[in-house]
């Protein structure tokens, strides 16, 4: 690829295609490139104003829309018009967001459903698919304002927790603003692309990237070498950030100055109001000992000491977090070699001092935390349009993907905290004679059953020509791509016939669902083996039945005729064992009833044997 120099100052630029990293933020987004000269990463941003563009959207009468600083501005005054914190929307249902429904000060359609939420603004409706396209135009246009050039490539951020369904509903924002989305990139990775970690070949190191921004935390464990990052964990909440900060914050407020609930319900934009001076508050304690301000002709006060109290549990949260992340990974807090601080939120002092506690060293805080992430997009636009081909990156799956197998059990293919991109692959036959279809059921999740995991497709493999049962081989593959998409392929090796699908992720799926998944498998995990087994034996003697029977219709000749008692009796006590649900008698039935057919089989071969030597048809 030809290198063309431009000058950001004057504009002029004549390169061709310009990859742009994107974070789009819960809080804050923006846009970063690698600089074409300096091959440094750099923020966008128009003379003396931020790069940052606040992940704010407002609709006035006319449906027209402002996007960042200005849109912020009507927060207070107009809050059913302006949506802020859309990502939290992204991939959710109405039910996903219940819980949290006191949060949004703008209406969400309540559907009571697994569909995904809608925003009411008039008598409009938006997805958070719409709304996020409105900012990644936004930052496009800007971006395309600051380069000169048209910008329609781009790699775009998201927390590392993310589920299949927000990813794609990421990809989908991006579609809609005309932008080519070439790759989806957890945070974190980011996060330490930036910090140019790993650049030095030859060494290994362990870090933890801490990223806690305006509505979400992340923790995630990372192993650099040989210039490839493999995240070993993640943890996180997605709905732990700086905001619950100035939540914290409000609600003290309200409580020194006795506003009661009529007032706040009476006045929409008190609570708005109040949350902008908490910020204020917030960012000023972060250098100085106390805050105060005028409010409605009252006086807001809170002391540094004040703040870091009610901030506490919240650090305490995403420890624990980092406690998990460091157990999933199998590591201890002093096998973390280097810690990346990221998001806005680790600017204050109590957050960074009790980080460094927690791993008992220095945090690593030299690049803006508010652009690190967008920064370390670009190195990976960069790395994307080869002009860094050393690296490689590499993320993990949060849950185990599978396919249901017999009796309802889940076949895990590729385990919980693979590395992505990954395959996988597993031969799987028919339980049937002449059987031309097979059903495959994909599910994610830890527990033994399907039934208590999720289920993310179903596909039938059709034209399987007709064979007996456990003929046919019939090939399940799994594909997870680096953005983390799964496909899935089913193909019968011996006619080559085969169908594949790619997961359409459903949506609806919480980081807490995921949590709640993880959790489950555990408390579980005891009942799970044993329903296993159980489901294991009723399989194995279903099978033997049908053998059985379907031996017996074809083979009466060879059969004596109190063999043929004794094989029924036997059937009969299995069958009886499999409805009682009883593993052990089912064991032992399927065992007595191997015992009685076991010399019908050779005397079968014997019979076949000579038929074929009498040339006879099989
Ligand atoms: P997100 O990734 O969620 O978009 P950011 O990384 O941009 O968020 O962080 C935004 C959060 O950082 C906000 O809650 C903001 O109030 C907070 N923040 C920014 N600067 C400071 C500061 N100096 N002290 C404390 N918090 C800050
Ligand atoms: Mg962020």
């Amino acid at each position: 690829m030809a290198k063309i120099g431009i000058n950001i100052a004057t504009g002029s630029l004549q390169q061709a295609e310009m990859i742009v990293g994107i974070d789009l933020g819960t809080t804050n987004s923006l846009v970063a490139i690698i600089h074409p000269e300096s091959k440094m990463p750099i923020a966008l941003k128009e003379h003396n104003s931020s790069s940052l563009v606040p992940s704010v959207i407002h609709f006035n009468n006319a449906a027209n829309i402002t996007v960042g600083e200005e849109a912020k501005n009507y927060l207070e005054t107009e809050p059913h018009n302006t949506i802020f914190s859309a990502k939290r929307l992204m991939g959710k249902s109405y039910n996903d967001l219940k819980q949290n429904a006191a949060f949004f000060t703008y209406k969400i359609i309540d559907n009571d459903d697994e569909k995904l939420v809608k925003v009411q603004v008039g008598n409009k409706f938006y997805s958070p698919i719409e709304l996020s396209s409105f900012i990644l135009k936004e930052l496009k246009a800007k971006a395309e304002h600051i380069l000169k050039t048209p910008v329609t490539k781009a790699v775009i951020t998201v927390p590392a927790y993310f589920n299949d369904a927000q990813r794609q509903a990421t990809r989908d924002a991006g579609k809609l603003a005309g932008l080519d989305v070439l790759r989806i990139v957890n945070e974190p990775t980011a996060a330490a692309l930036a910090y140019g970690l790993g650049l030095e070949k030859e060494t290994e190191k362990t870090i933890a990237v801490y990223d806690l921004g305006g509505g979400t935390f992340d923790i995630s464990i990372l192993k650099i070498s040989n210039g490839i990052f493999e995240v070993l964990s993640t943890n996180g909440n997605t709905y732990l950030g700086g905001d619950d900060f100035d939540h914290a914050i409000v609600n003290y407020w309200i409580e020194e100055l006795s506003i009661n609930d009529e007032e706040l319900k009476a006045n929409n934009s008190i609570k708005q109001s109040l949350r902008l001076k908490a910020e204020e508050a917030k960012k000023h304690l972060s250098f100085n000992d106390e805050f105060s301000t005028s409010f409605n002709e009252k006086e807001l006060f809170i002391t540094k000491q004040k703040f870091e109290a009610l901030i506490q549990p919240f650090i305490e949260q995403t420890l624990q977090c980092c406690t998990n992340a460091l157990k999933d990974a199998a590591l201890q807090s002093t096998d973390i070699e280097t810690i990346v601080m990221v998001g806005g939120s680790t600017r204050v002092p109590l957050v960074k001092h009790s980080v460094s506690n927690f791993f008992g060293k220095e945090v690593n805080d030299s690049v803006n935390p508010d652009e690190v992430v967008a920064l370390g997009a670009a190195v990976q636009a960069d790395i994307l349009a080869g002009n860094n081909k050393e690296f490689l990156l590499l993320d993990i799956t949060p849950l185990s993907l599978g396919i249901e197998t017999m009796g309802g059990l889940m076949d895990v293919l590729i385990p919980r905290n693979s590395k992505i991109p990954s395959k996988a692959g597993r031969q799987y036959t028919t339980q049937k004679d002449g059987q031309g279809s097979m059903r495959i059921s994909v599910y994610q999740g830890e527990r033994d059953l399907v039934k208590d995991n999720r289920k993310l497709a179903e596909f039938n493999l059709t034209n399987i020509p007709g064979m007996p049962a456990g003929l046919p081989k019939v090939e399940v593959s799994f594909l997870i791509n680096a953005d983390g998409i799964l496909m899935v392929k089913a193909k019968e090796l011996r006619s080559g016939v085969e169908q594949s699908i790619e997961v359409k992720p459903q949506y609806g799926l919480t980081d807490d669902d995921v949590e709640k998944m993880l959790l489950e498998s555990i408390t579980h995990a005891k009942d799970d083996i044993a329903i296993r087994a159980l489901v294991e034996a009723k399989t194995e003697g279903e099978q033997i039945l049908s053998t059985t029977e379907n031996f017996l219709t074809k083979n009466t000749s060879l059969i004596t005729k109190d063999e043929m008692l004794a094989t029924a009796a036997a059937m009969q006590a299995l069958q009886l064992a499999i409805t009682m649900d009883d593993k052990n008698l089912i064991q032992t039935k399927t065992e007595e009833l191997n015992e009685i057919t076991r010399p019908f089989a050779e005397r079968a071969m014997d019979a076949a044997v000579g038929a074929a030597l009498k040339g006879k048809q099989l």
